[in-house]
């Protein structure tokens, strides 16, 4: 099968940052490509809205301009310009100890001095360089991993809030070889996290991880990206089935209350992990083990964005924001202090705070009511950011499913979508269930998936 020969566009089903990328990367390589959106927006959770003077991310805050990949297609779709870094104000990032705020260390002198740490634990992590690497069969949790390595206090002050912070996971239970790949290849590349890390730092000559967004928020993104594909983005149109068709592949989907089934040369999955698990995949070989995509943990979260007069907060709120550790036994994972970390957030002589509430670590706190969420709100900030008063500006999103959890054993899912699409060229599976949960981890999966299917057309079937 070649491009030429196939008159049928390939159909992505999901128009989140994953399918969106994916398409772009097909449409400007010339392959006919139809996005199919269940929204009437694109963009899946990148959720940014203007209203008041007040800029509010439902959704993703900011992503990590980590790698060319990203930096690639910011440029490509012509955002270049509307690039907003982190601001420098916001480089203090809190972490909870003993019920008070303390910055994470950013410096080797910084982190002698700092309190966020004992002496011993400081002392403990000297000898990491010199401790054993597990094997490299072995799965271990991230916390165990982070133990071993670097010492109990370490897991509970900065990998256990961090872990909260990014999936709003538990590290005992996250996978290391899955849930980070980066931080296993480390130890197992240069038997230590500290050495890897120091060389890779002398060595890498990518882009530096810098914090980004844009003047209107992280949606500006996938409307760039749906802007390029035009009417090839398909809004509110649902996929209720797929089905495999002799030399091509019938997409059901519903739109406006009718069916409509049409024909496709391959089929691009972009969707999140408990549609797909409930999504009938007919006549396709080893798709009958996608049901067990349901059993992947995807906890609720649910972020609360509060806007205040400066006045109302006694905190200087200078730094990215806050996280807390489980071990502090408090109500939330975190707190954004989203006017600081980029400009025209929050109208003159105001301030807004992105909180996240739930998570593996507390799930039904996500789901408490409205009054129940802001008393907690309203406690939690009051104690911990001198918070006083009511917000001039509160708008709450819930997440019943926010982000897949890597625990141990995942490889038993990734091999399920593996395993399909090697018994049936012309499906390919991609997204935060499979290729990682951060933005920068989706914008790769998207163009991975883009040259799996382009070099799928032109093998011979
Ligand atoms: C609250 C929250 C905060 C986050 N914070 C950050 C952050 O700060 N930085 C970061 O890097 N990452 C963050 N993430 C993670 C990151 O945003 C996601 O992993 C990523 O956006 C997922 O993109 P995706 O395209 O794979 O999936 P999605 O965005 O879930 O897109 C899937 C799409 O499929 C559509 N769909 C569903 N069912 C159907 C159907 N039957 N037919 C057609 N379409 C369908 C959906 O409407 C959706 O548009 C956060 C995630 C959440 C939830």
């Amino acid at each position: 099968m070649s491009t030429e020969t196939s008159p049928l566009p390939v159909a992505v089903l999901g128009g989140g940052i994953t399918g969106l990328t994916a398409a772009w990367h097909l449409h400007r390589a010339n392959v006919p490509v139809r996005v199919l959106e269940a929204a009437r927006v694109p963009g899946g959770v990148i959720v940014s809205t203007r209203d008041q003077g007040w800029l509010q991310e439902s959704g993703p805050n900011s992503m990590l301009e980590g790698s060319a990949e990203v930096a690639a297609l910011i440029d490509a779709v012509g955002l270049n310009p509307r690039r907003l870094y982190a601001a420098d104000s916001a480089k203090n990032r809190y972490v909870m100890r003993d019920g008070r705020l303390v910055a994470m260390p950013t410096s080797p002198l910084a982190f002698v001095g700092t309190k966020l740490f004992s002496m011993r634990a400081k002392l403990a992590l000297l000898g990491e360089p010199w401790r054993a690497k597990a094997p490299a069969d072995v799965e271990e949790s991230v916390g165990a991993f982070v133990e071993r390595r670097l010492g109990r206090e370490f897991l509970d002050y900065a990998i256990n809030p961090f872990v909260g912070g990014v999936y709003a996971g538990d590290p005992c239970k996250l996978s290391v070889t899955h849930g980070f790949p980066k931080l296993h290849a480390l130890e197992q590349t240069y038997g230590s996290l500290i050495r890897g890390a120091l060389k890779r730092r002398n060595t890498s000559g990518g882009p530096k991880g810098r914090i980004l967004s844009f003047p209107e928020g992280l949606a500006e993104l996938p409307q760039a990206l749906a802007a390029g594909l035009g009417e090839r983005v398909q809004l509110g149109q649902r996929v209720t089935s797929v089905r495999k068709v002799a030399q091509h592949w019938e997409v059901t989907s519903e739109k406006d209350g009718r069916m409509v089934t049409e024909n496709y040369a391959a089929v691009v999955c972009a969707l999140p992990a408990d549609v797909l698990a409930k999504l009938p995949l007919v006549d396709v070989p080893g798709a009958d083990r996608l049901p067990e995509l349901g059993e992947i943990e995807q906890p609720a979260v649910t972020s609360v964005f509060a806007g205040y007069r400066r006045e109302q907060v006694a905190h200087p709120l200078d730094g990215f924001g806050l996280l807390v550790p489980e071990i502090e036994k408090r109500r939330m994972l975190g707190v954004l202090f989203s006017s600081t970390l980029f400009p025209n957030r929050a109208p003159d002589g105001h301030v807004a705070l992105t909180t996240f509430v739930g998570g593996v670590r507390s799930p039904e706190l996500a789901h408490l009511d409205d009054a129940g969420l802001h008393q907690l709100l309203r406690e939690e900030l009051g104690s911990l950011l001198g918070v006083q008063g009511e917000p001039v500006y509160y708008r709450v999103t819930r997440w019943p499913r926010a982000i897949p959890q890597y625990t141990l054993g995942y490889g038993r899912f990734k091999a399920i979508f593996s395993s399909v699409e090697a018994a049936t060229p012309g499906i390919y599976f991609g997204g935060n269930a499979r290729d990682g949960i951060s933005l920068a981890n989706c914008i790769e999966s998207g163009r991975r998936l883009a040259r799996a299917v382009r070099t799928g057309m032109n093998s011979p079937t």
